[in-house]
């Protein structure tokens, strides 16, 4: 039995960082709110902060940083007292050793030994003399710039697992746009400059990213931020109503609203009714709700995800590294990355006698990694450990997993192409309907640009007009509006700093 019905001026799918800020910021001009948000417990989406006796655990490390002013005061206003600032450090670990992060020529070679050094000379100077003529791959493309040997040190491993497709797939663009930043001349610049203190600067949140060497990060994780925006929209009067999926979407022509339709997980129907709606779900889950069912909907079941997941360790010990984490380049194990809970900030780990890490692992949901039993997982993760030499196993004193589908909207050939069909046939049909957010527009991005998307549409919901287009917002959560004849300027300057991403390519034997 449906429970009755009840009216709002906006329903909003899912309580991550743009379904929070669209809440907040439209409770604060008098709009009544719902936020509908399938986990039962936790707000912050990507976002949230895990909490495991006591334990305290992102999915993934999230600074917080961002170009845009708006975003940075709105961050403040709802914590105005529990940032730090925390050092930044994360370094490349192989063969037990650690390596700067991007990689110092000289540091690197000094670490890999005399004989390893110069088999990797021996390779640069033999790819230098005679490169891949037509690079059209990533690993041509580092090959020719670093040698093979380098490359399957420093590259390839890592850059595969996080992808999950081969380097002689992806293609050599990302390459150059990624690696360009990488010259013996910066690094020895740069290494100047820092030991001249030159390179200290204070962070308000707002720096270049590149060159942090702080960031801010609330005291007990990112999660702090999301559940104080959530009671910040029950102090409004609004609410957020947990545990429950978006089920039905329908436009009432006759009536002129949405009726919405929210699965408890007992199964049970929530109904309500809005004048406008804004997704920051899944375009896919969004489409396939719809009620008819879009002329799109093929395009947007052909958009892809990469998952996610942690497995946090307790440890008796001291902290593993002092690094906020560290990249794993090394075929033997499966881990990507190792976060180190305590360096992000002390109160994530409540014992100081234990040391609390997460291995992250990049997989796609269902596939062996995904569907393994967080008791297989704990013990993978804590065989892995030992293999890298960095703990002894009988130190482990316990572990939780943490899974996060979705963690990653992919950008292959078509994406582009399935987005813009989507939007261009729903934005067309419901001009109440509303786009924001990460898998909400499919987009690669971080918390700001996620705020600044969500922020725009509580502005285009309060004049009653799509007066700001949320898709011209860019990776910096930077937004341009577009020229006066309509033209797509400000979307094509955010397609134009798009984050980079590898793409598959086209015709692989060619490669
Ligand atoms: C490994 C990793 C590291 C990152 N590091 C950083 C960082 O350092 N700094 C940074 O700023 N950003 C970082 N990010 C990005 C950041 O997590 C995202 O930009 C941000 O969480 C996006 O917010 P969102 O609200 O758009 O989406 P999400 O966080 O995905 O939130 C969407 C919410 O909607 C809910 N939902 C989905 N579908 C439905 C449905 N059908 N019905 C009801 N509810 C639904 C979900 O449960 C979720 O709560 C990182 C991301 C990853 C994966």
């Amino acid at each position: 039995m449906p429970r009755a019905s009840h009216h709002v001026d906006v329903a909003i799918i899912g309580a991550g960082p743009a379904g929070l800020t669209a809440g907040y910021m439209l409770g604060k001009q008098g709009f009544t709110v719902t936020l509908i948000e399938k986990d039962p417990e936790q707000v912050g989406g990507i976002s949230r902060t895990v909490e495991h006796g006591g334990f305290r655990f992102d999915i993934g490390g999230h600074r917080f940083f961002s170009k845009s002013r708006e975003v940075v005061d709105l961050w403040n206003e709802l914590l105005p007292d529990d940032f730090i600032e925390r050092p930044r450090m994360s370094r490349i670990y192989y063969r037990g050793k650690y390596y700067s992060y991007p990689l110092r020529a000289f540091e690197a070679l000094r670490n890999l030994g005399l004989w390893q050094s110069t088999l990797c000379m021996a390779s640069f100077f033999r790819w230098k003399l005679f490169p891949h003529k037509e690079v059209r791959s990533f690993e041509q493309w580092v090959v020719n710039q670093f040698g093979a040997r380098l490359f399957g040190i420093f590259f390839k491993t890592y850059t595969e697992k996080v992808w999950g497709m081969p380097c002689d797939e992806m293609s050599a663009d990302w390459a150059a746009q990624r690696i360009k930043g990488l010259s013996l001349g910066k690094a020895v610049w740069d290494g100047v400059r820092r030991s001249l203190g030159l390179n200290k600067q204070p962070n308000d949140g707002m720096q270049a990213k590149t060159l942090l060497e702080s960031f801010r990060y609330p005291r007990k994780g990112p999660g702090m931020m999301w559940d104080a925006a959530r009671d910040r929209i029950l102090e409004q009067g609004n609410s957020v109503l947990m545990g429950h999926t978006l089920h039905q979407l329908s436009w009432d022509e006759t009536a002129g609203l949405w009726r919405v339709a929210a699965m408890g997980r007992d199964g049970r129907l929530a109904m309500l009714t809005a004048d406008h709606v804004i997704s920051s779900a899944p375009m896919r889950e969004l489409a396939s709700r719809i009620h008819p069912l879009p002329a799109t909907l093929p395009d947007a079941m052909a958009l892809n995800y990469r998952d996610f997941l942690t497995v946090a360790l307790m440890i008796r010990s001291d902290d593993l590294f002092p690094d906020n984490w560290i990249y794993i380049h090394d075929e033997r194990v499966q881990v990507g990355r190792i976060q180190n809970f305590r360096s992000w900030s002390p109160e994530m780990v409540p014992d100081p006698a234990l040391a609390c890490v997460g291995l992250e692992y990049f997989c796609f949901e269902g596939d062996g990694l995904w569907s393994s039993s967080d008791e297989d997982l704990v013990a993978l993760a804590t065989r892995e450990l030992a293999t890298l030499g960095l703990c002894d196993p009988a130190a482990v004193a316990g572990g939780a997993v943490v899974r996060q589908e979705k963690a990653y909207p992919v950008y292959d050939d078509d994406y582009a192409a399935h987005v813009a069909a989507v939007r261009g046939e729903l934005e067309a049909r419901y001009p109440t309907l509303h786009f924001v957010g990460r898998n909400g527009m499919h987009r690669y991005n971080n918390q700001d640009h996620a705020m600044m998307t969500a922020m725009l549409t509580a502005r285009n919901i309060a004049v009653g007009a799509r007066r700001h287009d949320v898709w011209a917002v860019n990776e910096d959560a930077e937004y341009h509006e577009a020229g006066s004849e309509g033209d797509d300027a400000g979307i094509a300057a955010a397609l134009r700093s798009e984050r980079a991403v590898p793409s598959r390519i086209a015709d692989r034997k060619a490669a």
